[in-house]
């Protein structure tokens, strides 16, 4: 049983293992990969299972999803020894720089990060 985002979602369908990813972190609410065209040395995207189309989408009903979210991020972070810090990044709309219609949460670390973002 496929709802549309799982058939037309780039993110749906590496959640449903049907296009192949390289898994960092799961867990019953999000997934975590490497991202195909990493920007750092460590480049993690880490998304909901459920379909979310932007943080712009997202309400109420989802605030603990998206803070247990954050917290995977940091610590996928700590288990990838970025104790000096790093970055998170919610792309979002068209303006923001979002190219994939599925919330995600970029983590970016394993050098120094420039202020502001391009
Ligand atoms: P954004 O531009 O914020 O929407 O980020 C989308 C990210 O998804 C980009 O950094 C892409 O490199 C990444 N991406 C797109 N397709 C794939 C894929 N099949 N596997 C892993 N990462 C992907
Ligand atoms: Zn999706």
């Amino acid at each position: 049983m496929y709802t549309d985002h799982a058939m037309s979602c780039t993110f749906c369908k590496i959640i449903d293992g049907k296009i192949p990813s390289t898994a960092v972190y799961q867990d019953d609410l999000g997934y975590a990969f490497a991202d195909v065209n990493p920007q750092a040395p460590v480049h993690v995207l880490i998304v909901p299972r459920e379909h979310i189309g932007s943080l712009a989408e997202a309400d109420q009903s989802q605030r603990d999803l998206l803070g247990h979210l954050l917290l995977a991020a940091a610590d996928i972070a700590r288990k990838k020894g970025l104790g000096n810090g790093y970055r998170i990044v919610v792309n979002t709309g068209e303006e923001g720089g979002q190219t994939v219609d599925h919330i995600h949460l970029h983590l970016l670390g394993g050098r120094p990060m420039t202020w502001p973002p391009g």
